[in-house]
């Protein structure tokens, strides 16, 4: 299980500094998570902390 971004990402960063592992780094055209280090916040938040700050809904459970 992990997260990941989607295409509609405007590349806001506010994600970015969320992640408690580190997962998430700008890519070319959008954010992207590394579904390796992604641990769904569990162990460190009750919701995965970038979905919360996401201004649009540019970031999926896979
Ligand atoms: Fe990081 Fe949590 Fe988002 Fe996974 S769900 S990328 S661990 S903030």
């Amino acid at each position: 299980m992990a997260h990941r971004i989607t295409d509609t990402c405007i590349f806001c960063g506010a994600c970015e500094p969320e992640c408690p592992v580190n997962a998430i780094s700008p890519g070319e055209d959008s954010y992207i998570i590394n579904e390796t280090l992604c641990v769904d916040c569990v162990g460190h938040h009750s919701e995965p902390a970038c979905v919360d700050v996401c201004p649009g809904e540019s970031i999926i459970k896979v």
